[in-house]
């Protein structure tokens, strides 16, 4: 497996192309243009010069890692991967719509796998061109720094299936944490009620933004405040995964908070917009409320 392609160069994908490439595989990065797949690119160029800065790695190991990647134009460049994995928006028609695109391509044997947060691994795989050759690979962010990957498989996904890619994760440095196709797998399924919980708490006047993130952080030991953890997650994405489990499970107590729902109105994502809970414009985030 020495061809990987990855299908959306935002977060995810950027750094999924980055541990990749530093794994040593060649990468193909395509998005909804080569303009974006390159800047893609030009994001894990940055992250990496800085981890050259700090020592992490030498400028010749950057240098190779960056030659291994290419921003392509169209997924027909995607006929040359062992495995491709899809991390565009979480949008179940955004990724079906990749499926039926890059089903053209796909070699005999390849691998088709899915970033997704929370959309069920079996249901989209009915839009693939074969079930037992996919499966989900829901890596974290950032992708160069979390270890889990967590590996889920769909009704049909073959043991062989499994195998390679459980391998490829590993030859990540990555762990692997195996679990079943539910709504929000492990990790999500616990993690966002409380994010949610924490913007009902900011919406309802129970604390502003600074003393949820410093109570939470501080008195559950956790690295980060819940609102800052969401607005790195970003917050279209937080509301995309509480739908598809309120949605999976019919169960009201995975309804977003209403001011979640505003923010994503207002186009407030978290930090790649530059404002969700936190205001990024200056040196250090500001908070909003
Ligand atoms: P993002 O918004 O940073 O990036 C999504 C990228 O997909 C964008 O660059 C967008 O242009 C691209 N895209 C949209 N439509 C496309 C198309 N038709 N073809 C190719 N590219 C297309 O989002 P992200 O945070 O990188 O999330 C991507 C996926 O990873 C989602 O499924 C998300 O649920 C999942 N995920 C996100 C996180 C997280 O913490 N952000 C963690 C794990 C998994």
């Amino acid at each position: 497996m020495d061809t990987i392609g990855v299908i959306g160069a935002g977060q995810m994908g950027a750094g999924i192309a980055q541990v990749a490439a530093q794994a040593g595989y060649r990468v193909l990065l395509s998005d909804v243009s080569r303009d974006v797949a390159d800047k893609g690119k030009t994001g894990v160029a940055k992250r990496l010069a800085r981890a050259v800065e700090k020592e992490q790695i030498a400028a010749a190991d950057r240098d190779a890692a960056l030659d291994r990647i290419e921003a392509v134009d169209s997924l027909a460049a995607m006929a040359e991967a062992a495995l491709v994995i899809e991390a565009a928006t979480e949008r179940e028609a955004v990724k079906r719509a990749i499926f039926a695109e890059v089903a053209k391509a796909l070699g005999p044997d390849a691998i088709l796998a899915t970033n997704t947060s929370s959309i069920p691994i079996t249901r989209l795989a009915q839009a693939t061109p074969d079930p037992a050759r996919f499966m989900g690979v829901h890596f974290f962010n950032p992708v160069p720094v979390m270890k889990p990957i967590e590996l889920i498989r769909g009704l049909a996904t073959s043991d062989a299936t499994v195998a390679r890619v459980e391998a490829f994760a590993r030859s990540l440095g990555k762990t692997v944490v195996h679990a079943n196709d539910a709504p929000g797998f492990v990790v999500n399924r616990v993690l966002l009620p409380m994010l949610n919980e924490a913007i009902f708490a900011l919406g309802e006047g129970v604390a502003n933004v600074r003393d949820i993130d410093a109570g939470v952080s501080l008195g559950l030991n956790h690295p980060m405040g819940p609102l800052t953890l969401a607005d790195f997650i970003g917050l279209d994405t937080c509301l995309e995964i509480l739908r598809v489990m309120q949605e999976g499970t019919g169960d009201p107590k995975f309804r977003p908070a209403p001011l979640l729902v505003k923010y994503v109105e207002a186009g407030w994502l978290g930090r790649k917009t530059g404002r969700g809970f936190y205001d990024y414009a200056g040196a250090e985030p500001v908070p909003t409320r």
